[in-house]
Order: C-alpha cells, then structure tokens, then sequence
C-alpha cells in the first residue's frame, strides 16, 4: 500500500522548497523530499525505503552506536535492527521510544527539543489527500496475524513454515510489543537445559504449581498443553538461534525452570531479535504502523479478513481465511483497567503503550467469549515512581524484601499476588530489595538497573540503610538472620524454599520498590487448539488467539516466566492450524 507524498507534485512545488514539513538537522540542511523519499516519492507503512535512505545517509545503528560515548546509547540497546523512523521523524521533533517504557534523560543528537511538530499535519493532509481520491484497497492473504509480539511473531514463522502466505500486523512504529519488555525468562519443564544442569522437574510439577498460582481458576487442559509442550517450546526457540542455556527460579515453583541467554540476560529483547531475525529470513511480509480496526466475518460467522488502518495508506481489506488474534493485554489502558478493576486505574503499569486490549474487543464484536477480564496482576517490584520493572529474577537470584522498618515481611518466592498484597501492606505501600555483590553479579540485569538509577549502593550494610533511611540496626540483623538461613539451609520465619545466595559484600546494594500492574490475565476464550470460543460456545471459524489476549492458561495470577511459555506454544499451535484449516480449505484448481 503505497500514498505519494505531501510534496508530490500536486503538492506547492513552493511549499517543499521552503521545508515547510521538514524540523530539524533536515529543514536545517534544506532537505528535498527525494533525498528521503527517492524519486518516486512514495512512501508505505512500514515507511521501508525512508529507512534505507536513512541508513545511507547517517549510516546504520552499529555505526551510529560506535560514534557516541553516552553510557546509555538507544543505537546499542536492546532495540536491536529497527527503523530509524521509530524514534526519527524529518516532519517534526525525535522522540526516543524507549523512553514511553523507561525515563532516559536522552537528548536526540541534531533536534531542536522545542520544536513544534508538523508530523500530525503532514500524515492528515496526505491521509485526506487519499480519501478523497481513492476507494478502499482490498489485498489477500492466507493468514492474517493481528500484533507482532512473541505469539505475533511465533505464529507467523509456524504458519509460514507450514507453507501458508502470512501478513503480520502490528500498530505501533516497532514490533516486539510486551514480549520485547520481558526481563526474567521463559519456564519450561524437564528440558534438556535443565537435565544438562541435573536439575529434576517434570511437565506434571508445572501442571501443578500453575494450577495453584492461577487459584485453580486456570483451564486445566490449557495448563497441561502449556507444561507439556514447554519443552518442545524451548527446543523451538532454540532451533531459531536462541540461547536459553541459562536457569533462574521464579516464584511460586519448586525448580529452576525459568530459562534464559547466559548470564541472565533479559529475554524478551533477544527473542525479539531472533524472531525479527527469522521473519525477515523467510521474507514474511511484517508491516507495523498499521493498526486492524476490524476483523471481518460473512453472515454465518465465519472469519473473512481484517480491516486496517497504516499510517500513510489509510483503512484498506486484506482479505484472508484465517486470522490470528495475539494482539496482546491491556494492563496499560487505564480506562480498561478502571472498567474491570476500579481500584487500578491511575496505578503505574509496567507494559508498553500499546498494550491496550483492542485485540480482546475485535474478538468480542464478531462473537467471541470473553472471560477472567477483571483478573489483573499487580507486579510486587517496579522501581520506585518509575515504569521499570524489576524482574523476578533478582528475588530468584537471592534478593530480599525488606520494608521500612528494616525488616523481611514475607517469602520473597511467593506467588506475586500474596508478594504484592504484603507491599500493599507496608508503610507507605512499598518496600527495598536487598542484595550483596555476588547477587548482582550473577543477574546482568541488575547492572541495568544500577544504570537507570534505580540502585543505591554502599560498602557497608549500615551505610546501605542510612541512604535508605531504615534503622542500621535492624537491617544488619535481618541479613544477618538471612544469611544464617542460606547456612543452614532453612528459612525458619518466611520459609523461602530456595536461598542461592548469601547476601555478602564489598559491596551492598537497595532497590526501591512499589507494586504496579504489570499482565491481564483475561481475555478471549480458546481452546487448545488455539481456536477462539464463541459466547456460544462453538468456534469462531477462522479466528485463532495466542499469547496475553486470551485467558484461561494463567487462572487469577500468572507465574513470572509463564507469560512467554504461553506465546510460544500457543503462538506455534495457532500458526500451525491456520495453516491446516487454510489448506483444508483450499480449493485446488483442476
Ligand atoms: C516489563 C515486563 C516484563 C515481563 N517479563 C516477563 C518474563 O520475564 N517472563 C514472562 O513469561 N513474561 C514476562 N512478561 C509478560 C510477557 O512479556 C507478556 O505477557 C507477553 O510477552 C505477551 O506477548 P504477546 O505476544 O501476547 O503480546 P505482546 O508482546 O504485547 O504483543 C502484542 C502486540 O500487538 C500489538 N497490537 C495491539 N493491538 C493491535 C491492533 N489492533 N493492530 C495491530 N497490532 C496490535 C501491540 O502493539 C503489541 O506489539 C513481562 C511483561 C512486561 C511488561
């Protein structure tokens, strides 16, 4: 789908020599409209040929990366190969994207921050330029995915391989939605990850211990597909680059079953990268800035195609026989969250500003069911006012819960609901994460954090509390108590079932924390073959769902690690029977 631009020639020839749309190092330089936009001067939603012009002129990330000596670099991070026009624009004033999620003081190199922006103007005036002009455009495809996170992604690649013609969809500027934002890892039982550390688990534990973190409200024969393909689902990832050699314990399990790259690298940016990786390997056709407004089904129900929205080509059909759902959650629209969940609106939410649950309401308007939508999990450990979650993993690692008095208050390997409710519970409604040098040094994420400022550290644990403002005293007495226990190997007060670290210097370290909403665990009803229920109870024919849009697999509280589980084994089950149903439904022509 392809628009001319603002400065085609119907546009003032007078108007695109003065820059009147450009900001910036551009209207500085007195870019033309070629420059960026080559000769044809067309431009499509996922704005491609902008971005290779964009790279020929100020060189790729890995060269802009190499030039700068900020200690955070957005060319370096965790963004991996994106489009410049994620953060860039040539109509108006950069915006880093990361910082939606994070608060990165980063100034972009070459903008004039007080700029006003002419970006909105400019996509109106070409976007009425269209409608006037054209009439909807229709395309085709075997399998349409609505949102290009893990299950997006994980669909998409199975469907594919699978032999179907796939468009994969996502709204915002980048792909990676929330999966790009997991930080622990992903849980499977008894892989062979695990038996190479001799670490014993089985599918049936997990079974179980999900059951029991769900509230026994989860659909028990999801959780027994979840367990029992981890796995397999591990195996997968594997098989597409990545690494999950490494093994951490999260809350409410018994084994270390949450994998991840070595040194206890965040997940979810490496799995983005190896999923961006293996689409673009296989040239399925991944568009983003395009948002599905509708998806469509003829009068007996059946699943039609989806309606989108880009960018710069406006609403358009792109017809199909299947379409999967994996749009993902909504613990970040807060009118959502304060439908369902009163209490919850205006808390901090942990996920991404995409994650607002269109997925859930497309589904809901051609007759699927909807369930578990009040069920809303508040993660115990987001770094103070900030929208940055500190994973699991650290409590995993051997970090301790302290409140302000100094003092543990609860299992810091309980299940993040009963966690959360003890924060709730302190003064102030918040609590610190105590940790010594050996903890940091085995969870890379924790330099992370010490980055972002999140961290406060000292020689001494009385030095520690004092910038803390807690009594030294009893501090030193709690992680002299905890200590005694990792010897012993007992947690007589709490009963923490796995302390893997002392908490030792030189140095000592406190991180500030609050409960903020972090995974909805409703959404759309499926089945385990990854098919959307109807409020009739039969399947919507055509319509698939994976990942953070359904619910059922994580009852009335997910398990940290199971999130990612869910998208990849369902995600693959969704890609590969909207692949059979497509070849079931296929005609061959004589
Ligand atoms: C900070 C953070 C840390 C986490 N850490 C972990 C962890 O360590 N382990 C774990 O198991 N889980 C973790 N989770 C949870 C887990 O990341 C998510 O539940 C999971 O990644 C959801 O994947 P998904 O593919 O279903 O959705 P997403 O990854 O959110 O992808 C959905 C995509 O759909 C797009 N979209 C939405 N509506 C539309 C539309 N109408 N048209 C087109 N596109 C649309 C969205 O923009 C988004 O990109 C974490 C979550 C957060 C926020």
């Amino acid at each position: 789908m392809f628009l001319l631009l603002a400065c085609s020639p119907a546009f003032s020839a007078d108007q695109a020599s003065k820059s009147t749309f450009l900001s910036g190092i551009h209207k500085k330089n007195q870019i033309s409209c070629a420059d960026c936009h080559g000769k044809s001067l067309a431009v499509n939603d996922s704005e491609t040929a902008l971005n290779k012009n964009c790279v020929e002129c100020h060189g790729t990330l890995e060269k802009l990366a190499s030039k700068s000596k900020e200690h955070i670099n957005p060319h370096n991070s965790h963004l991996g190969e994106v489009n410049c026009t994620t953060c860039h624009k040539g109509h108006g004033p950069s915006k880093a994207y990361c910082n939606y999620c994070h608060s990165f003081g980063m100034k972009i190199p070459a903008m004039g921050s007080a700029e006003q922006s002419n970006d909105k103007k400019w996509t109106q005036e070409t976007s009425q330029k269209k409608s006037k002009k054209e009439k909807m455009k229709t395309e085709s495809a075997d399998v349409v995915v609505i949102g290009a996170g893990g299950a997006g992604y994980v669909a998409s690649i199975t469907a594919h391989d699978a032999g179907a013609k796939v468009i994969l969809l996502e709204k915002m500027p980048i792909t990676g939605g929330n999966s790009m934002l997991a930080a622990g890892g992903i849980n499977a039982a008894a892989t062979r990850f695990q038996k190479a550390r001799s670490i014993q688990d089985d599918p049936a534990e997990m079974v179980k211990e999900t059951m029991k973190g769900g509230r026994e409200k989860n659909d028990p024969e999801l959780v027994k597909v979840l367990a029992y393909r981890s796995s397999d689902a591990v195996d997968f990832l594997a098989s597409l680059g990545a690494d999950m050699t490494d093994l951490v314990r999260s809350g409410g399990v018994h084994a270390d079953r949450t994998h991840r790259p070595v040194g206890g690298a965040a997940v979810g940016p490496h799995l983005v990268k190896v999923y961006r990786e293996n689409a673009a390997k296989r040239k399925i056709d991944v568009r983003v800035n395009s948002e599905v407004v509708k998806i469509l089904s003829d009068n007996n129900g059946t699943v039609t195609g989806v309606q989108v929205k880009g960018k710069h080509s406006g609403l358009y059909t792109i017809k199909a026989k299947a379409v999967i759902d994996t749009a993902g959650g909504f613990a970040a629209n807060n009118e959502l969250v304060g439908f369902y969940k009163p209490q919850f609106k205006e808390t901090a939410s942990s996920n991404q500003p995409g994650a607002t649950g269109e997925g859930v309401v497309l589904a809901e308007k051609i007759g699927a069911k909807v369930i578990d939508m009040e069920q809303i999990q508040i993660h115990p450990t987001m770094g103070g006012e900030t929208k940055v979650l500190i994973s699991e993993t650290v409590r995993g690692s051997g970090a301790i819960l302290v409140n302000h008095a100094g003092k543990r208050f609860v299992n810091e390997l309980t299940t993040r609901d009963k966690a959360s409710a003890a924060i709730f519970e302190q003064p102030d409604k918040s609590a610190f994460l105590i940790l010594g040098e050996d903890i940091r040094k085995s969870n890379v994420q924790i330099d992370g954090y010490i980055v972002l400022g999140l961290v406060q550290e000292s020689d001494s644990i009385e030095g520690l509390a004092s910038k803390m403002g807690v009594p030294a005293a009893a501090l030193a007495a709690t992680v002299d108590s905890y200590n005694k226990a990792f010897d012993a190997k007992n947690d007589p007060e709490f009963k923490r079932q796995d302390i893997p670290r002392k908490i030792a210097g030189p140095k000592y370290y406190s991180i500030w924390v609050k409960p903020g909403r972090h995974h909805t665990m409703g959404g759309v009803k499926i089945n385990t073959e990854a098919q959307v229920i109807s409020t009739k109870g039969t399947p919507v024919v055509g319509l698939y769902a994976a990942g953070e849009v359904t619910g059922g697999v994580h009852g009335w509280n997910r398990l940290g690690g199971n999130a990612i589980t869910d998208t990849v084994v369902f995600g693959r089950i969704a890609g590969a029977n909207a692949a059979k149903f497509i070849k079931q439904h296929t005609v061959k022509k004589p």
